[in-house]
């Protein structure tokens, strides 16, 4: 334990406070600080006042200092991705990825800091010019969920920062020590003090309130539920902040009878059980034509009998715990309802005999939309599989939620992936692909999956304003 805490260890206490635990056995890693709303009230002011010069420096300055911060992540990915696998029970493997992901944003965000274009434009009168220029938005605060404890992070501060903002992050409970390594690297970096600070908390909706309500933050982001995001968009409201959601999905997952099989075995498996379910873009729905279906969960259903369920920082493990039991029981409840109403378990449909937190990777067919497994988000290694005939049925039923995050579909029909590309109501789709998240392209939802794009050109704007100025005058 002592190894895995060693990058955070002046941030651990011996009392109270937060309480890091270990899902793959329960074990304590320590305790943190556990900030009132006063004292988050007080960062917000300290990151006010760290505004003026983050923001005057050049953006050639700051890309610079980002850099910095990017390389010191990557030095340290083995030890980020123990902490990471150690509080949220990613594998291994997937937690020195993430740690690559998540310093993939830094990298692009200082180039793009570089890049933030204004314009001139031509005038609408002989003696005025216009001029926009672009602007950093102010204070920035974020909220940021478990499973993916770094990437979260760094997809929302490496923008506000190139931006010339500053930021405040509050990590989920279950992970504030991933949080709190990349603020202590942020200042090893020469990212100065007050400019990203993490408020770590046993109580997220006091803190969250003052993130979304202190009249000095001007744009607030966050990951995480639809429902929360729901409450703390309406909270932003009272000070007209800028927002950025990204929530909860409901992904299809499209097979058609022209498929790559091959391909699609490949992408289900990647797009279903990576992070043991838990991701917001995990296919939630496999939707497969009804003439490849019986080959289709043959070959998935081997696949799947080959992953290793166990601690995710042993080798080879390609399951590990869910986030906590609590996260177990949600799973066993959406299986257990799906069988009690005649779905047919293929492979795993229980509760794995490794601990309380661990779920057997399971395949369900006989499946029907009444089903609440239908419209809940699973967060957990269950393909629930659904058949159709004909592509007019497939979008209707790959749309019917209130859902629009991730759609993915399979086809080696040209005409047939023009068409579904633009039928699906997605903010992402991919297509003959399992996985799409880059730092270089825009990831984000729409109807109740959110608003606002992270990553790429578009994830820089999200912390900026627009100054129009005309210059008059001029003859
Ligand atoms: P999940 O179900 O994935 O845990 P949540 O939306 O509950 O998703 O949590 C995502 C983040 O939102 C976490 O950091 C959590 O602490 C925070 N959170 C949950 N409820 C509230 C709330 N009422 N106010 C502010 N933050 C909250």
């Amino acid at each position: 334990m002592r190894a895995v805490t060693k990058i955070v260890s002046e941030y651990l206490g011996r009392d109270s406070g937060l309480v890091v635990t270990n899902p793959a056995d329960g074990s304590q890693l320590g305790t943190v600080r556990d900030w009132t709303a006063s004292d988050t009230a007080s960062a917000v002011m300290t990151a006010s006042a760290a505004m003026n010069s983050w923001r005057s420096r050049t953006a050639k300055d700051r890309a610079s200092v980002l850099m910095n911060w990017h390389d010191l992540i990557l030095e340290h990915q083995n030890d980020l991705a123990a902490l990471t696998t150690a509080e949220c029970g990613k594998p291994i493997g997937e937690s020195i990825g993430e740690v690559a992901y998540g310093a993939s944003f830094v990298q692009w965000f200082a180039e793009e800091a570089k890049r933030m274009y204004g314009d001139v434009m031509p005038s609408h009168a002989a003696n005025k010019q216009i001029m926009v220029m672009r602007q950093a938005i102010g204070v920035v605060s974020a909220i940021t969920p478990w499973n993916f404890p770094l990437a979260m992070i760094t997809r929302k501060i490496a923008p506000a920062l190139a931006a010339g903002c500053t930021a405040l992050v509050k990590p989920a409970e279950a992970t504030p020590l991933t949080a709190l390594a990349l603020e202590k690297l942020a200042l090893e970096a020469g990212i100065p003090e007050g400019v990203f600070q993490v408020i770590t908390t046993t109580d997220p909706a006091s803190i969250g309130k003052v993130l979304t309500e202190h009249p000095v933050i001007k744009k607030f982001s966050f990951t995480g539920s639809t429902a929360v995001g729901k409450v703390l968009a309406a909270q932003c409201a009272g000070t007209m902040k800028k927002i950025s959601m990204e929530l909860g999905g409901n992904a299809p997952f499209i097979v058609f009878d022209d498929a790559d099989i091959d391909a699609a075995i490949e992408g289900a498996m990647i797009s279903k059980y990576r992070n043991t379910g838990q991701t917001c873009v995990c296919a939630n729905r496999f939707f497969i034509h009804a003439d490849i279906h019986d080959e289709f969960v043959a070959r998935l259903s081997a696949a799947v009998a080959a992953l290793k369920v166990g601690d995710g920082s042993e080798a080879g493990v390609s399951i590990g715990p869910l986030i906590n039991q609590v996260g177990a029981d949600k799973v066993a409840g959406l299986v257990d309802s799906a069988i009690s109403a005649g779905a047919r378990v293929i492979i795993g449909g229980k509760r794995h005999s490794y601990g309380d937190a661990y779920y057997e990777p399971t395949i369900l067919t006989d499946l029907n939309h009444d089903m609440e497994i239908a419209s809940r988000e699973i967060f957990g290694p269950v393909a629930a599989i659904y058949t159709f005939q004909s592509e007019a049925e497939v979008i209707k039923m790959a749309n019917d939620t209130p859902y629009g995050l991730a759609a993915y579909f399979y086809s080696r029909d040209l005409g047939r992936c023009f068409r579904m590309m633009e039928a699906l109501d997605y903010g992402m789709v991919g297509v003959n692909e399992g996985v799409m998240s880059t730092e270089v392209a825009p990831f984000g939802g729409v109807k109740e999956s959110g608003v606002g794009r992270e990553g790429s050109k578009y994830g820089l704007e999200e912390y900026t304003e627009l100054k129009y100025c005309l210059i008059g005058g001029l003859t």
